[in-house]
Formats: C-alpha cells, sequence, structure tokens
C-alpha cells in the first residue's frame, strides 16, 4: 500500500450518509431542512422526508445494499434489526427499488417480544421505530448481505420508551436546556447549544475458536463457570501495552478499517492488564452517535473475531483470578461553538463557567451516588466492582491535588489562591490559570476528573453506554437546573456564584476522594463520610425506583414513573435471568462433561491399583490418587444434587424478590460446584480433561 494516508482518507466514513453525502446529492432546500432538523429547529415534511429516503436509497443501492433496516436498541442491550428489501413489484412482473419517506422516518416492529417491564402484554404487540436524524444513516454488509441501517427510536403504541436511545436523546435536551441557562446566566452571549459527549474505552478479550467451541459456558453464558487458576496470570505485568501478537494485530487491522467504514472513529489500541485482553478507543464524540458507535464497536469485535479464528469475549469477567474488563465512560459537555465546559481554561471568566460546571458536577454525583451505581448493576459486573480490580461499589470522585485544594478553599468561603496567594473572587483577575493535567492520575477512582472530562470507570464490559449517559446528563441538567434558578435571579452575579460554590463545595466534599480506591481503609472511611457502598446489583436496582430518582427522571422529561419502575422491573429480571442461566449450565456442564471424565479417571486408578497390586507391585500412590478422587467426584456430585435443588425451588414472586432469590441461593450454590470441580481438574489426567483449561485459553494463540 504505498499512498495509505489518502487511502485511509477515502475509507473513513465510505459507508455513512454523512453531512458531505447529504450536501452533494439533496436539493439545498431539502439539505437544509434537513440540518435544522437534526440541529432540533425544524421538523420533517413528508414531501421533504420522501427527497430524503430517495436519495438515501439511490446512494444505497451504489454501495450494493439490497435492503433497509430499522436499526435500535432494545432494553436487552443489544441492537435490533428488521430488513425489508427495496424491492416493489410492477404489474409488468418487474421491480422497481422504492423506498419512501414514511418507510424512513417510521417502522412498526412487534413490540411484544422484547423486554418491556409489563409496559406491553403479549397481545398488545404494536410498537414503532423512529428515526433519530441525529445518528447518521450507513451502509453495513454481513456476509454477503447489504443493507441501509437507520438509527432509530423504539416505543411502545402508547407512547412509552422501550429502548436505551429514547431516554438518551430526552436527556440530552434536558442537559442542553439547562447548561444554556446557565451559560447565559453567565454572560455567555455566543453558544447556541450544548451537548453531552463521550469517549468510551471499551476492554475485551480474545480466545481462539476452537477452545470456546468446548466449553458450553462460553457459548450460553458467556464467562467460564469452572476453570482451575492457571499458574500464571497477569503477575509478570508483561501483557499490559505489551508488543501485540501478529495473530490479534491482523484482526486489529481488520476491525479498524471496518469500523472507520462506518464513521467509527476507532484511534486506540493496545494489550490490556489481563493476558488476552485488549481495549479500543475510539474520539469522543456526541454521546447519542457515540453510544450507536460502541454498539458497532461491540458488535464488529464479535463479528471481525470470528473471521480470524477467535472468540471475543465482552463479558466483565470471562475468568476468574484474573482482570475483568470494564468500559471508561469519558464524558463532558461542549457548546456548538466549541467551549468544552470541563476545561479549565486560561482565564478567570472561563475559570468560573468551569468550576461552575466541576461543582455542579460534583454536588450531582454525590446527590444521586445511588442513581449513577444502578446505571451499572448488571449480573456480570457484580463481579467486578469492589473486587480490586475495578472501582469499587462506592461512588466517588476523584479532583486530584489542585483542584481538590480549590475545591477546599471554596469550601472554607474566602478561598486564597495557592499559586498566587492572593484572594480567590470568581470573574477577578486575581484567579490564576488553572494549567491542564497539574494533577496525576488515579486509576483506582470510579469518576475522575482527567484535564477536561469526567471519566466514569464503573461501567460494565458489555452494558450499552445509554443507561449511565442518561444518568449523568440527567443528574447533571437537575444541578444546572438549581444553579440557573439561582443565577438568573442574581443582582450580583459574582457574590451569587461565589456563595452558591462554597455552599456546594461544603455539603458534597465528602464525595471526593483522591486516595487508593481499592483498600478496605476506604470503604471503612467511606461509610463514616455516609457515603452508600452498595455490593449487590438486586440491591443496587431496587433503588432505581426511590422517590429522589423517579422525581429527576420526570422533573426533566427523561422518563416518567411508569417508564421508570418498567426498566428497573426489566434489570432486575435479566439479573434473575441470567444467573438461572449459569446455573443450569453449571449444572449441565458438571453432570455431563466433568462428572463423566472423573468416573472414567476413577475406574482407571482403580484398574492399576489392581493390576499393580496383583503384579506385586506397591500401589499405595494410586490408593490414595483414588480415595482423594473419589471423595471429591462425591463432592462434586452432592453439590450439583443441592444446586438443582436450589434451581428447582428459587422463589418466583415479583421481580425483586426473584432476582434476590437467585443471588442468595444459586450463586453460592454454583460456587460449590466450580469449587469440587476445579479441585478434580488439578486431579484429573489432562487428556481426559473435557475443557479447555485456563492456561490454555489465556496463552494459547
Ligand atoms: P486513558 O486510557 O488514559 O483514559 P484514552 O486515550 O484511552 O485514555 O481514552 C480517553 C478517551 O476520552 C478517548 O476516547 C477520548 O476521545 C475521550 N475524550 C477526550 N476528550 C473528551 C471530551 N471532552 N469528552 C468526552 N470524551 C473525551
Ligand atoms: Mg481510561
Amino acid at each position: 500500500m504505498k499512498d495509505t494516508p489518502t487511502q485511509l482518507q477515502d475509507i473513513f466514513g465510505s459507508n455513512v450518509f454523512s453531512e458531505a453525502v447529504m450536501r452533494s446529492r439533496l436539493p439545498k432546500n431539502v439539505y437544509q431542512t434537513l440540518k435544522k432538523a437534526i440541529e432540533g429547529e425544524e421538523s420533517l415534511s413528508p414531501t421533504i422526508a420522501d427527497v430524503i429516503a430517495n436519495a438515501m436509497k439511490d446512494w444505497a443501492i451504489e454501495k450494493g445494499a439490497t435492503h433497509f433496516c430499522h436499526w435500535f436498541q432494545p432494553m436487552t442491550g443489544l441492537t435490533a434489526e428488521k430488513h425489508d428489501s427495496f424491492i416493489s413489484p410492477t404489474p409488468e412482473g418487474k421491480t422497481i427499488m422504492e423506498f419512501s419517506g414514511k418507510e424512513l422516518i417510521k417502522g412498526e416492529p412487534d413490540a411484544s417480544s422484547f423486554p418491556s417491564g409489563g409496559l406491553r402484554a403479549t397481545f398488545e404487540a404494536r410498537g414503532y421505530t423512529a428515526w433519530d436524524c441525529t445518528s447518521p444513516v450507513f451502509v453495513k454488509s454481513i456476509g454477503k448481505n447489504t443493507a441501509l441501517y437507520i438509527p432509530c427510536a423504539f416505543c411502545s403504541y402508547t407512547g412509552e420508551a422501550l429502548d436505551k436511545k429514547t431516554p438518551l436523546l430526552r436527556s440530552m435536551e434536558a442537559l442542553n436546556r439547562q447548561a444554556m441557562r446557565v451559560l447565559k446566566a453567565l454572560g455567555n452571549t455566543t453558544s447556541k447549544r450544548v451537548l453531552a459527549t463521550l469517549g468510551s474505552e471499551q476492554e475485551y478479550f480474545l480466545i481462539d475458536r476452537k477452545f470456546h467451541e468446548k466449553r458450553l459456558d462460553l457459548l450460553l453464558a458467556g464467562r467460564t463457570l469452572f476453570g482451575a487458576p492457571s499458574p500464571r496470570g497477569q503477575e509478570l505485568e508483561d501483557h499490559y501495552f505489551g508488543t501485540l501478537d501478529e495473530r490479534v494485530a491482523s484482526f486489529m487491522n481488520e476491525l479498524n478499517l471496518e469500523l472507520w467504514k462506518l464513521g467509527v472513529p476507532a484511534k486506540t489500541q493496545h494489550n490490556e492488564v489481563a493476558p488476552a485482553q485488549y481495549e479500543i478507543a475510539p474520539v469522543f464524540g456526541t454521546v447519542n452517535v457515540a453510544t450507536d458507535h460502541n454498539q458497532l464497536v461491540m458488535e464488529s469485535l464479535r463479528r471481525v473475531a470470528a473471521r480470524h479464528g477467535f472468540m471475543c469475549l465482552l463479558h466483565e469477567k470471562p475468568f476468574s483470578g484474573v482482570n475483568g474488563s470494564g468500559k471508561h465512560n469519558n464524558w463532558s459537555m461542549v457548546t456548538d461553538d466549541g467551549i468544552n465546559l470541563l476545561d479549565p481554561g486560561h482565564t478567570p471568566h472561563e475559570n468560573m463557567m468551569f468550576l461552575v460546571f466541576l461543582c455542579s458536577i460534583v454536588r450531582a454525583v454525590d446527590k444521586y451516588a445511588k442513581l449513577l451505581r444502578a446505571s451499572v448493576a448488571t449480573a456480570g459486573n457484580e463481579h467486578r466492582l469492589g473486587a480490586n480490580e475495578a472501582p469499587p461499589a462506592i461512588v466517588s470522585v476523584f479532583l486530584g491535588d489542585q483542584l481538590t485544594d480549590i475545591f477546599e478553599q471554596l469550601a472554607t468561603g474566602e478561598a486564597k489562591s495557592s499559586k498566587s496567594g492572593g484572594q480567590l473572587k470568581l470573574g477577578v483577575s486575581t484567579l490564576p490559570p488553572l494549567p491542564k493535567d497539574s494533577t496525576d492520575r488515579n486509576r483506582t477512582s470510579p469518576f475522575a476528573f482527567t484535564g477536561n472530562k469526567f471519566e466514569f470507570r464503573m461501567v460494565g464490559s458489555t452494558q450499552s453506554t445509554s443507561g449511565p449517559m442518561f444518568v449523568m446528563n440527567t443528574i447533571a441538567a437537575d444541578v444546572l437546573a438549581e444553579v440557573a434558578d439561582t443565577l438568573e435571579k442574581a443582582k450580583d452575579i459574582n457574590a451569587e456564584t461565589q456563595k452558591l460554590l462554597t455552599g456546594f463545595a461544603k455539603e458534597h466534599r465528602r464525595v471526593v476522594f483522591n486516595g487508593d480506591n481499592y483498600t478496605a481503609a476506604w470503604a471503612e472511611e467511606a461509610a463514616k463520610r455516609g457515603l452508600p457502598n452498595i455490593a449487590s446489583t438486586v440491591e443496587s436496582l431496587k433503588t432505581i425506583t426511590e422517590p429522589l430518582h423517579g422525581d429527576v427522571f420526570e422533573r426533566h422529561c427523561v422518563l416518567s414513573k411508569g417508564e421508570l419502575h418498567a426498566r428497573a422491573e426489566i434489570l432486575l429480571e435479566a439479573y434473575a435471568r441470567q444467573i438461572l442461566i449459569e446455573a443450569k449450565t453449571t449444572s449441565t456442564m458438571a453432570r455431563r462433561d466433568i462428572l463423566p471424565a472423573c468416573i472414567t479417571f476413577s475406574a482407571r486408578l482403580a484398574q492399576a491399583v489392581g493390576s499393580v497390586t496383583s503384579a506385586g507391585g506397591d500401589a499405595a500412590g494410586q490408593k490414595v490418587l483414588l480415595t482423594r478422587v473419589c471423595r471429591q467426584i462425591n463432592t462434586l456430585q452432592t453439590s450439583v444434587d443441592a444446586l438443582d435443588k436450589a434451581i428447582e425451588n428459587v422463589v418466583h414472586g415479583d421481580a425483586g424478590a426473584h432476582a434476590a432469590a437467585c443471588r442468595e441461593k444459586l450463586i453460592p450454590a454454583m460456587a460449590a460446584v466450580r469449587e469440587a470441580a476445579d479441585q478434580l481438574e488439578k486431579l484429573v489426567d489432562a487428556d481426559l480433561w473435557p475443557l479447555p483449561t485456563y492456561p490454555q485459553m489465556l496463552f494459547m494463540r
């Protein structure tokens, strides 16, 4: 490849109906109307929609598409798509290719087979998908099938959100409304809109596909339910940022090409901490587009991995004993004229704006800590949070030394700047510019300020980024609304701002923590400070419907109380289902894979004892081993029986009770089975052992 740079430039976004494509393919007035619609200033008339649809169809057909599909994000956390061809038969027995504005704007998938948390009964099937024109349509091929993908929101016949996208879009509007009020109150006259930005770093594992095929647990549960620890794990610290393996590098190369074509700005790639673990991060973008992109990243990871003979594991904890995977969500707010509201800036005026937004976020995180915690509560993430490799379940904020210092000064009212020694009066020139990257990094914090953005590190690797991000946008909007209410009435804006910030700093200094979040000492300290520490996913999910949370979503029109209840229900059900699948898979593997192998081995040992003894040899060693193996087989047998009983008896009742029962009864029962089986793995002949082992999966590529 001689001139790679130009080629890459040609490739990037080549399958996206981008702004440039729109401009060249749409009549000028249509293009302008669409742009206004994207900015939320106008809606599209049926005639205009027809023109847009037609241009999209022509473009897609040139790219080889035969179908179009509404691409949406139901509450499964995955994406869904239903394909329709462009074909429309003519009376002469021929066909023409058609795609109308109506088909572009609205779809009608059956809503009853997606999780709805009781919002939709099976007999009330109707649901709608609606084109989200703020996220560009694109052409994607899977195998030989090429289709035009239309990013959509998904709601019920009665208008309730049934997806991950609708609340995200609503939360963006809420944040825009409130942040604009604050900006105006602070004297900004240039900005017209505020957008939330997201850059999500995605961690994943790659293992050889041949191992995956022999493991029902990976196939059905996405993680290993059995496996003795590898004699070598991550202790050599040689994988992180290590040289890329050739096969992995080829995989990454193809992955990047696919993503770039789809306009996903894949940027960073490297080996992660655990063996066989990797990371990919894009350049950040507007939060809804970045969320769509992250879905494409997860899906492409799986698909491209298969092509390279790999299995991509996105689960939060595929292997016990080595690090799990997260998804760091880097979040900030930016104005349409390019001001990053979390950028400390260089002038006192910018500092004031910055401090208002920074302190508001700290307040939001402290006030709604339980909601943020719940936004990352899943069955998979339960293995991670608080497991000394990921942040604990305690939500705290890392500000770094310099900002903490300023925060503390604010809390004591009369803030003195440490650098100049002068009075820190906001908007007055004695306030020094805040240098960027002034402080060290803290890898253990769940919510860290990293120079000009916050990094929310509790998010699980399989999760849609939508949930944590619509919570973030909503709670930020809520505090900004409070700030705007005060500042809009203020006579002396500087004095009022100073007072407000002092109040925030005093009230919320408890949530600021710059130390090591992994220690027991922090858990103790956090308890003293009164910070919630909810380790259980089920307990955390139950807090979703607390009045404080219902009110904040309702106040900002992000979710009605009914929609919120439905969501809590869906998440609890998903937890219970996941644990039940794991429990049943554990039982099946123990009975059908592991026990038979162990029984064969014990028979072989018994034979050895017999034949060695009759030949006059000393079979003492064989006997010891036989006794050990038989004892362990017994333990395994008993524990599987107990697990099956627990599965049978698990209480159903409401979603909360069911999920709690799964957690309390099934998880310990599964752990007992695993313990017995893992002990046997250490005793049984390697040739007889039916499952690929940890060392094989983690190190053989
Ligand atoms: P690290 O691993 O050190 O945290 P990375 O470079 O891997 O850093 O990831 C940082 C992520 O943060 C990238 O996706 C980057 O685009 C994103 N990012 C940078 N600035 C912003 C911002 N203003 N808003 C949101 N995300 C941002
Ligand atoms: Mg990071």
